[in-house]
């Protein structure tokens, strides 16, 4: 009897849960899934009628279809922001108000990698411990972590309207207002496509 009222229970809480749980990026799912891929599948949930992206990319929009709160708290110096889940309630991405405009968005970005990644799937167990993104995270030196910062480059920066810009001979410094990422992002961004033709002169 026992087991019944712990399952009628679950369900219920699933039932309850459905109701904040967003769309899906199954791309994302798996050991092997590769982060720019999941990427282009969150990319194409922004797509008009007319199948355009608005650049720069509207991640509150992104948080928003995969039913994830976004907070800002003022957090310790070195802190970016962190994934968690109050019991019961829905994802949050917290960030930290005092960082950069160009930071906070970044981090924002990672946190919704990690929630496509590892946490889409778990909307049953209880409140996640969460991701604290810091200077360390941010070097990438854990699997997960360079997981979420690889996705957060390409959601920010989208391979097809990086490399169109850059054919169109853009400067780095105009792609990096209009990606509304940092300088350092987006060399890394158009380093990681390959796109390194005299970039001095741009
Ligand atoms: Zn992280």
């Amino acid at each position: 009897m026992g087991d019944t009222t712990f399952a009628s229970g679950a369900l219920k809480k699933a039932e309850k849960y459905s109701e904040y749980a967003g769309e899906r990026i199954d791309k994302a799912v798996g050991d092997d899934a590769i982060p720019a891929e999941a990427a282009i599948e969150t990319i194409n949930k922004l797509l008009n009628q007319a199948g355009q992206l608005h650049i720069p990319v509207d991640l509150f929009c992104v948080a928003q279809k995969l039913g994830i709160d976004v907070k800002y708290e003022l957090m310790e110096h070195g802190q970016d922001g962190r994934l968690q889940k109050p019991e019961g309630g829905r994802f949050e991405a917290v960030l930290n108000i005092a960082q950069h405009p160009h930071r906070q968005r970044f981090t924002l970005a990672h946190e919704l990698g990690h929630y496509v990644h590892q946490h889409q799937d778990t909307m049953m167990k209880e409140a996640v411990g969460g991701d604290n993104r810091d200077e360390i995270s941010s070097l990438g030196v854990k699997p997960d972590e360079i997981w979420a910062n690889r996705y957060a480059s390409a959601l920010l920066m989208p391979g097809a309207a990086v490399k169109s810009y850059w054919k169109n001979g853009m400067s780095r410094s105009d792609m990096a207002q209009i990606f509304n990422v940092s300088q350092q992002a987006m060399d890394l961004r158009i380093a990681s496509l390959g796109l390194v033709d005299l970039p001095q002169q741009r």
